[in-house]
């Protein structure tokens, strides 16, 4: 089976870990844990035969900018899962800020953006709008929630199909 190391990038606070933890445990937790250095997760997802994918999944505390730590954390990635939160636009920018970096220090890495908290439908700030401009640009967004589990395993699966070389869709 192959192995895939997937890192884990977004701005403080957007569910990143609560993410890995909705898609490896089928867990959720309201408490916030800050992520100290790097925690690694692997997970297999099941695909169509012979090309099942084990996901070393990278979760990277804290910061919202690429430096020199976090470059060295990214470099190796087969696939970037960029995380930010629908309640702070702000973190829409950060996200997009580090698909610019990483993209300008390792040139094109497969790559899903999981707009996350979208059950906290009420206190929404990014809307479908600020979301299709990257699908139209070619990105491949998510809504999702760590808290009910929405979409979180699609994105996963659908980022791993791409890894293996599989047609987005079954
Ligand atoms: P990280 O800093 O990006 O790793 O963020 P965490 O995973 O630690 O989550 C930060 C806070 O947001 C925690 O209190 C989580 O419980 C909460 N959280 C994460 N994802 C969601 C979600 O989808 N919905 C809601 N309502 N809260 C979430
Ligand atoms: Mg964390």
């Amino acid at each position: 089976m192959k192995s895939f190391k997937i890192c884990v990038l977004g701005d403080f606070s957007v569910g990143k870990t609560s993410l890995v933890r909705r898609f490896v445990d089928q867990a959720f937790s309201e408490r916030y844990l800050t992520t100290v250095g790097v925690k690694i997760d692997t997970k297999v997802v099941t695909l169509p035969e012979g090309t099942d994918a084990k996901l070393i999944l990278w979760d990277i505390a804290g910061a919202d900018e690429m430096d020199a730590l976090r470059t060295n954390y990214v470099r190796g990635a087969s696939g970037i899962v960029l995380v930010c939160d629908l309640t702070r636009a702000e973190t829409l920018t950060t996200a997009k800020k580090l698909q610019r970096e990483v993209a300008s220090r390792f040139g094109a890495v497969p790559l899903c953006l999981l707009a996350n908290k979208l059950d906290l439908k009420r206190e929404r700030e990014v809307d479908d709008m600020n979301l299709k401009q990257l699908t139209d640009n070619g990105w491949n967004v998510f809504t999702t929630s760590a808290k009910t589990g929405q979409n979180v395993d699609q994105a996963l699966i659908r980022l791993a199909r791409e890894l293996v070389g599989l047609p987005a869709d079954e």
